[in-house]
């Protein structure tokens, strides 16, 4: 069972229960579960991303309508391996809605055509 195995926070090396700080980090071990959240998103990112849908200019390839709504698109696209990236609608760019307003998703020229596919099924 996952909750008898501590993980590092920074790390992510899996250590034994009978451990309370990581031989590498010194950091406190957290339980796995709550682990997938402590472990930097940017740390997560950087192991799922294929090299090859990482090259060649951004181009877009979805409108969100909101930045939660970006970032479902963005863990759909990490799941296929595609890095990207959330930039902000033209003429959105006023504070009142920096955080509500629709949102670009762009990606690698190379994983443009992934990209599409990935989100095919939710685009009308
Ligand atoms: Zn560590």
């Amino acid at each position: 069972m996952a909750a008898d195995r501590l993980v590092c926070p920074t790390c992510g090396r899996e250590h034994p229960a009978s451990e309370r700080f990581c031989e590498t980090c010194r950091m406190p071990l957290v339980q796995i579960a709550g682990a997938e959240r402590a472990v930097s998103r940017r740390r997560l990112r950087a192991r799922k991303i294929k090299p090859e849908y990482s090259e060649g200019a951004l181009v877009k390839v979805a409108r969100a309508d909101s930045q939660p709504e970006a970032e479902f698109i963005e863990g759909l696209l990490l799941e296929e391996g595609i890095p990207c990236m959330l930039r902000r609608s033209a003429g959105f760019d006023v504070p009142e809605v920096l955080a509500a307003g629709p949102r670009d998703v762009l990606v690698p020229e190379s994983g443009a055509q992934a990209a599409r596919e990935a989100l095919a099924w939710e685009q009308p």
